[in-house]
């Protein structure tokens, strides 16, 4: 489960130009618009991310008085990407002090002090309600579910940069990676695993019957004959791979018809991704056992073995002016993903034009 709700300390407050009521502030890789007398820098806040849907009783002042929708049985709002006053903000920083009534009340175990809730990093999404937004599965994908995602294989998430500015500026400041574009489609696992192979949507492995012949993450699995050559070479691995054509999110790259987009490859026995250069010679194997390269090629790799130095890149705004950029055939982008070049750290930096222009 995603950290969508975390208490972090302001960094830096910035005044904007003509407004007199609300001020920039910044919180790790962040920054969102917020009341000008809530924060001195250095303060703790409760901080909601993009994607956040926040219950109405949460935060009421989010609905601006219209009548708040309802996701997944939540009546509350999405926080979406935004700008203010000409100031690019993103999700909702709220003053500690803002929650304090909620832990006297029930959920408050007695002897428990407010320090033990008001730390910097400390996780809040399940305390006060919050739950991930995700856009509607499209029907196309949707299908018969044989089960939840493989416990034996790791979900396709990545991390935002904004989170981890520590561990990308400094731990990893001298680390080399891949860098490939962020395909705007959806997700798609193809396993092997001894003698069972299956297809597996983000978050459900689907049925392979007949009831299921028309859903296109199971043709493209058995069409583009992934499962077949997958069970001749015999490893017990999953492919990753983005799913992109008609039907699937605003198909930016204007497909005819689908096609699979390969950006990782997870070694089930040793349950760790495989480094970019054997994940291309792998892929490069199924080639040869007949996988259909007509409906399943690699995500463009735009930098191979680079450091953020080499990118120019030396802060999360750089990272992220970064991202702005071309997909295949569309202006903007959704975004970039960092693997280090050893398969065990990587990233994305989600373009904020495509943000603001109403991307999922
Ligand atoms: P998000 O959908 O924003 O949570 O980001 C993670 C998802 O991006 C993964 O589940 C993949 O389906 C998708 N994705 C698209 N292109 C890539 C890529 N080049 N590398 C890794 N993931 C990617
Ligand atoms: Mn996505």
């Amino acid at each position: 489960m995603r950290h969508l709700v975390t208490v972090r300390k302001i960094d830096d407050i910035v005044p904007i130009e003509g407004a007199d009521l609300i001020v920039v502030v910044k919180l790790d890789g962040w920054q969102c618009v917020a009341k000008k007398e809530e924060f001195k820098v250095g303060d703790l806040c409760v901080y909601f991310e993009i994607d956040s849907w926040v219950p109405h009783d949460v935060f009421p002042d989010l609905s601006k008085g219209k009548e708040p929708r309802i996701y997944e049985g939540i009546s509350g709002q999405r926080l979406r990407t935004v700008k203010l006053r000409g100031q690019l903000s993103q999700g909702l920083a709220l003053p500690v002090g803002m929650f304090l009534d909620r832990f006297e009340g029930s959920k408050f175990d007695e002897g428990q002090e407010l320090s033990e809730f008001f730390f910097i990093g400390n996780d809040l999404t399940n305390f006060l309600g919050v739950v991930k937004y995700e856009p509607p599965v499209p029907a196309e994908i949707a299908g018969q579910v044989e089960g939840q995602f493989p416990i034996f294989i790791k979900k396709t998430d990545q991390e935002r940069c904004q989170n981890i500015v520590y561990e990308i500026f400094e731990e990893n400041k001298d680390s080399r990676y891949e860098v490939s574009m962020k395909g705007d489609g959806s997700s798609f696992t193809g396993f092997n695993r001894d003698i069972e192979t299956g297809v597996c949507s983000r978050n459900y492995h689907l049925k392979i019957n007949d009831d299921n012949a028309n859903n296109t993450l199971v043709r493209m699995f058995i069409d583009s004959k992934m499962q077949q050559v997958l069970a001749e070479f015999g490893r017990n691995i999953a492919v990753q791979a983005e799913l992109m054509g008609p039907g699937i999110q605003a198909n930016r790259e204007k497909f005819n018809s689908p096609k699979l987009f390969v950006f990782d490859i997870y070694d089930i026995d040793t349950a760790s991704y495989l480094p970019p250069t054997e994940r291309l010679d792998v892929l490069n194997q199924l080639y040869k056992l007949g996988l259909d390269s007509s409906l399943v090629s690699h995500v463009p790799i735009l930098w191979n073995n680079v450091t953020l130095a080499d990118l120019g890149v030396t802060n999360v705004q750089e990272l992220l002016a970064l991202a702005d950029g071309p997909s295949m055939v569309h202006p903007i982008r959704e975004g970039l993903v960092f693997k280090r070049l050893d398969g065990k750290f990587s990233f994305k930096a989600i373009s904020n034009k495509f943000l603001l222009k109403g991307g999922d």
